[in-house]
């Protein structure tokens, strides 16, 4: 059966699907090069996992007491600090942010860089046209390019109906890697086992009384900032000292077993009297955010956990006896669903390592961060073990080879989608250094088009990293 859908008399040189965390920052960084980008994005508003999956923490990526990603990132701490949005946590996450403000500083930097956005858009399918682009340059580059696959297009759907969109280059950062899964890319995912990290359906709670929660926090023994800066969590067995309270709660029939298994709350810059929580922690059996059924009921299980920690809240946690649910967030959180296979696959011992690399676009010191639906989740912490990683001014490198897909010509993967082992994914995944791997794409793809005919391979790769410190980075 042949689709119906419709060509666009328009083309782009850069096509970015997925305006998420490291989606925002390609689109961006593309524009800026004087590249003609549009970004399709099936929510209303940039940011992904981090707006809209409420994930308001910018984990801490540090070495030597230096953040190790800057450029982009830097300028959007800057632009979030001076909105009022944007806040460091002196417990030592590097950056917290008001989703609603990191929307609007990503939408003004993209349109302000002459970026396009198509939202309410979901990317259907890639057309494949064989041979459409240039050949690359070199002889050795030729033979390598051998026997991949040309995007031509991507059928989106919208209130449009279905529409084809055509660009010389294409950035897939959905997460999920849909681009590069339906175009023919191999695919890994999971542990193993191909059992995912869990999911979770972050919410908040508003009209909180932060002043007496806090003083009732302190009085539990977890240390707190102060009444604008809380950060407090239960996981069974881990010595907290809310355990109590979560135990008494689930005799009671308030909570389920299942709900200490992660509890963590954090305030939200510009949201005074708000509480972000990060959690609940998605049934077991329901781990893969790849498939829409188990998407589909993670989503109901999750608001089912809401309705019962709100009402823990109420009546276990002084300060939150007439809070309520200000928001439950519009994505499910997924941690890891789809992998890449790219042209190289970055591992844990080139984590433990310090692997570094002639091509690197990112640097990173995240430890391994595993949160298991098996139970046991692993956090390698840089205070602990011997492998040169655990050095305080230590750091491995991620090529720019692990966001370049087998198979495909003209196509970049940043983001949670990278390739990489399980367990080097639960280490670079996180959001900053994804605007990081966004920030190399946008650059790569941009010069893809506008000099190598869209073929992401005959980027000079030396010209990048040239770049991007240009434009503050770290590489
Ligand atoms: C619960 C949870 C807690 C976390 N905690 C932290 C933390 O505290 N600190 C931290 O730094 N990191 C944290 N992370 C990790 C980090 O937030 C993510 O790994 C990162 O944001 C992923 O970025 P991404 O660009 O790969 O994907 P996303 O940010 O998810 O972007 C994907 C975008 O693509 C869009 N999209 C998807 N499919 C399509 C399609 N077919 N068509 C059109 N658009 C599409 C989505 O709407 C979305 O906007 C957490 C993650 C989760 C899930």
């Amino acid at each position: 059966m042949t689709l119906p859908y419709r060509t666009l008399d328009r083309d782009w040189d850069v096509i970015v699907a997925g305006g998420g965390t490291a989606g925002a920052m390609a689109a961006i960084a593309a524009a800026r090069t004087g590249a003609r980008v549009l970004t399709i994005e099936a929510q209303g508003s940039l940011g992904g996992t981090g707006t809209n999956a409420w994930v308001t923490p910018l984990m801490r990526n540090v070495s030597a007491g230096e953040n190790l990603n800057r450029g982009l990132t830097d300028e959007l701490k800057r632009r979030l600090d001076a909105r009022g949005d944007g806040a460091t946590d002196p417990g030592g996450n590097d950056n917290w942010f008001n989703p609603e403000g990191m929307k609007f500083v990503l939408e003004h930097m993209l349109l302000e860089a002459g970026g396009e956005v198509l939202y309410h858009t979901h990317v259907v399918a890639p057309l494949m046209a064989e041979g459409r682009l240039e050949e690359p340059r070199s002889g050795e580059q030729r033979a390598e390019g051998e026997g991949r696959s040309t995007i031509d297009a991507l059928v989106v759907h919208n209130k449009g109906g279905l529409q084809a969109l055509r660009a010389a280059a294409f950035i897939d950062a959905t997460g999920d890697a849909d681009v590069a899964a339906l175009s023919g890319v191999p695919m890994r995912g999971g542990d193993d086992d191909g059992v995912h990290q869990a999911m979770s359906l972050r919410f908040t709670l508003a009209g909180v009384d932060t002043v007496r929660l806090c003083a009732f926090l302190r009085s539990q023994g977890q240390w707190q900032e102060s009444e604008h800066f809380l950060h407090f969590w239960m996981v069974w067995e881990k010595n907290s000292t809310l355990e109590p309270l979560f135990r008494r709660a689930v005799e009671a029939g308030v909570l389920l077993e299942r709900d200490g298994d992660y509890f963590q709350g954090f305030s939200v810059p510009g949201r005074p009297g708000e509480i972000s929580f990060n959690c609940p922690r998605i049934r077991p059996d329901l781990h893969d955010g790849a498939d829409p059924w188990q998407l589909s009921a993670a989503q109901v299980d999750g608001r089912q956990a809401i309705d019962r920690l709100t009402a823990f809240c109420r009546a276990f946690l002084p300060g939150c006896e007439t809070a309520f649910i200000g928001v439950v967030a519009p994505m499910v959180g997924v941690r890891e669903s789809r992998r890449i296979t790219g042209e190289y696959t970055l591992t844990l011992e080139d984590i433990l390592d310090c692997a570094q690399f002639d091509d690197a676009i990112c640097r990173n010191h995240y430890p391994v961060d595993i949160h298991s639906v098996k139970g046991g989740d692993r956090l390698l912490h840089d205070r602990e073990g011997t492998a040169p990683y655990f050095a305080k001014d230590a750091y491995h490198e991620i090529p720019l080879r692990c966001i370049v897909p087998v198979g495909v010509t003209n196509l970049l993967v940043p983001g949670r989608a990278a390739s990489s082992t399980f367990e080097a994914q639960s280490s670079i995944r996180v959001q900053q250094n994804c605007h990081t791997m966004g920030e190399a794409a946008g650059i790569t793809a941009a010069w893809a088009a506008q000099r190598c005919g869209g073929h992401v391979r005959g980027v000079d790769v030396q010209a990048v990293r040239e770049e991007l410190r240009d434009r503050g980075g770290v590489v």
